[in-house]
């Protein structure tokens, strides 16, 4: 008798009826991506999985495994590598659940993979629309999926929110998440699981929506709350208590009609002890404080870290890191909790490092600021106040004093964006991806709202660069990248590495004595976590942003990078990063001690401009290009026709590229990424912007030309 008619006589014996074969030998030996939130709860107990964003409920992104240390990191080499569909900015933290890595890449389009091989074990695109690239800030990202119960859950671009069945990748149920389809509503961010219920944000602060958190029931996609994260309209009554408290703070209602901002596009955390869940909110909509709340009151809860009861929404507490935000200070960046001996007495706290340029450490049961010290150059803040928590403003960033253009230190990108931190409890320092930025910020007199979703409407002019390439040069000496390893209790950086740009990758902090993050330049690299020594390091062909992630199948360990350059910094200020000689790549790098596989040669762009027409703009239409080419196109092409090397440097044009230009203006690219802007431009004004690219080109060519040597002197 073969095993399974045993087992089938056997439970015929014990239940009295004879289960068919064919159910015995389809049933799976255990369920799927099984994840619940006791799994969570007691992820060191199973520290070869890295089960939910941070690995664990606290974010810390540490992993106690120590297979790779100090010792043998320089061991490390390729064990596979999978290219992703798309080369736009990847941003993603892998799920690793029992030997499957689920992952994602541009345009929300998640990956199942055999975590020790690589193999493809299935593909699931949301098919979100190639042009809707310019709905959102920065670009098609997205920050990974959530695992719970045998579903995969991932929030689309275009705003749905979609679960999978862990198995095979097959759509279970879908949602839109957006208030009002109208409007901008984007998902760059990865969900939690919290208490059986999916938690997700927005993106749009840029285009005029009004923030909020959405929970959905994990089993039926059924929404269960939401929680407002500004005021509605306030002829209308405040939806809750909370939302009545933060009326109080806005004036006028200047916002309404530019939604007011506040999206909760990426960090979270949960402490099941406390039973809280920690959002981060972003910036005002506008950015210009005068349009939106007629630059008067706190504006709640606008760059704050909200506290609530992850089973209703209800409020709890909040910490504001900027009343009156008013330079993109969203506080949205990623949050870690953990316990810390502070005066002597051990606190729970909550670490974040906003944009703002601040590190905060906060009391996590009742929101009370512990300490608060600049991280980076600071200018609109002297100090945090102990006292009453807020920031002692200079004056120096307030660009509504009537005095013109304000340089604004750190930039809108952030002394710190959304690259995770990661926290080691060994060491007590949380490795922090830090950027020294500056850029300067101009009101408008009247709010230029163009009534098209994919152009940013923030009330200021665009912040621009200069076109002379030595001024550009200087500027981008000045903005720096630094991985920092700050002690939060004394508030300052045990080591520090400098970088040559600004936008280096997460963090991930290991059992190991290591650090590992990627880098700007396309490097994967190690850190000895005590001291800061480099010990390892290998090039992954494009820039690395993403948070790595370790973990074992079969007892081996491995280290995850998800490559792939792009986003907001890049693609805006591609004169800024590193000059876009290498072409971005978007694909997934695993390490482990002894990986020997290699990656193909990196990408390069054109390296000689092709054959260029003559200008026949004038200067003041040129100048009218820039401003409308500032306006429309940098967002993805870079400001003043420099891309990054992410979307196509347009100074490279080919002759046959600019006949069909007006095509590809007016649509001819949407399968491509490339938005339609036949509703807005006439092909006059398309003709403007095509002069003054061919302008920048011919600037590009003088600058490639060696100046010619002088004669010599008689
Ligand atoms: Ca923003």
């Amino acid at each position: 008798m073969k095993p399974l008619q045993l087992i089938q006589r056997a439970l015929t014996l014990v239940l009295g009826t004879a289960l068919p074969l064919a159910a015995l030998q389809a049933a799976p030996s255990a369920p799927k991506a099984w994840v619940t939130g006791q799994r969570i709860q007691q992820a060191d107990k199973e520290p070869g999985n890295w089960l939910s964003h941070g690995r664990t409920y606290d974010e810390q992104r540490y992993s106690p495994l120590k297979q790779v240390t100090d010792g043998n990191v320089k061991q490390l080499g390729i064990a596979w590598t999978q290219k992703l569909d798309w080369d736009f900015g990847v941003e993603a933290t892998p799920i690793v659940v029992d030997g499957v890595m689920y992952t994602t890449g541009p345009y929300s389009i998640v990956y199942a993979f055999d975590a020790a091989t690589g193999k493809p074990l299935w593909r699931f695109d949301p098919e979100v629309p190639r042009d809707k690239g310019g709905e959102g800030c920065c670009s098609v990202v997205n920050r990974g999926v959530a695992v719970w119960e045998g579903k995969v859950y991932v929030g689309a671009f275009d705003g749905r929110l979609i679960a999978l069945d862990a198995r095979h990748g097959k759509k279970l149920w879908s949602v839109d998440t957006r208030l009002d389809p109208n409007k901008s509503y984007t998902i760059t961010g990865a969900p939690r699981v919290v208490k059986g219920q999916v938690l997700i944000g927005n993106g749009g602060a840029e285009f005029g929506v009004r923030g909020y958190l959405t929970a959905y029931d994990a089993r039926s996609g059924k929404p269960s709350w939401r929680f407002f994260t500004v005021p509605g309209d306030p002829s209308k009554p405040p939806e809750n208590e909370a939302m009545r408290m933060a009326l109080k703070t806005w004036d006028g209602n200047g916002w309404v009609k530019w939604g007011g901002g506040g999206t909760v596009w990426d960090a979270m955390a949960y402490d099941p002890d406390l039973d809280l869940l920690y959002i981060g909110v972003g910036n005002g909509s506008p950015f210009n404080y005068q349009f939106r709340s007629n630059g008067k009151g706190d504006n709640l809860f606008l760059s704050s870290i909200v506290a609530l009861r992850p089973s209703t929404g209800e409020y709890v507490w909040h910490y504001q890191t900027t009343p009156g935000e008013m330079w993109d200070y969203t506080a949205t960046q990623h949050m870690i909790l953990a316990d810390l001996q502070i005066e002597g007495k051990p606190r729970k706290v909550l670490m974040q490092a906003p944009k703002n340029g601040f590190f905060y450490v906060l009391d996590r049961t009742n929101g009370q600021l512990l300490s608060a010290e600049k991280f980076v150059p600071v200018n609109w803040a002297s100090h945090i106040d102990m006292k009453t928590g807020r920031p002692v403003l200079t004056g120096a960033a307030n660009y509504l004093d009537g005095q013109g253009m304000k340089i604004v230190m750190p930039s809108f990108l952030g002394g710190h964006n959304w690259q995770p931190m990661s926290y080691h409890p060994g060491t007590g320092l949380v490795y922090l991806p830090a950027q020294e930025t500056a850029a300067g910020l101009e009101p408008q007199k009247e709010p230029m709202f163009l009534p098209i979703r994919n152009v940013v409407n923030i009330g200021l002019d665009v912040p621009s660069l200069p076109e002379d390439p030595a001024v550009v040069k200087q500027i981008a000496q000045s903005w720096k990248g630094k991985l920092l390893a700050w002690d939060p209790i004394k508030q300052k950086a045990a080591w520090q590495v400098d970088y040559p740009t600004a936008w280096n990758g997460g963090t991930l902090a290991t059992a190991g004595n290591l650090v590992f993050q990627g880098t700007a330049d396309g490097r994967a690299v190690a850190y000895a976590a005590d001291t800061g020594k480099l010990l390892w390091s290998m090039p992954v062909n494009s820039g690395a942003m993403a948070g790595p992630v370790t973990y074992t199948v079969k007892g081996e360990q491995y280290v995850a990078f998800m490559v792939g350059w792009g986003g907001s910094f890049p693609n805006i200020t591609g004169q800024l990063s590193l000059g876009a000689k290498v072409k971005a790549e978007a694909r997934v790098v695993t390490f482990k001690l002894g990986g020997t596989t290699t990656l193909p040669p990196p990408k390069m762009t054109a390296a000689a401009l092709p054959p260029l027409e003559t200008v026949t703009a004038d200067a003041a239409t040129l100048q009218i290009g820039r401003t409308m080419f500032n306006g429309l196109c940098a967002n993805c092409h870079g400001l003043n026709a420099v891309s990054g090397g992410v979307v196509p440097d347009l100074r490279y044009l080919t002759p046959e590229k600019h006949q069909i230009f007006l095509g590809i203006v007016y649509g001819a690219r949407t399968a491509r990424g490339m938005p339609a802007f036949s509703g807005l431009l006439k092909p006059d004004d398309v003709e403007v912007l095509r002069q003054y690219i061919l302008h920048r080109a011919h600037a590009l060519k003088a600058e490639l030309i060696p100046a010619a040597s002088p004669p010599p002197s008689p």
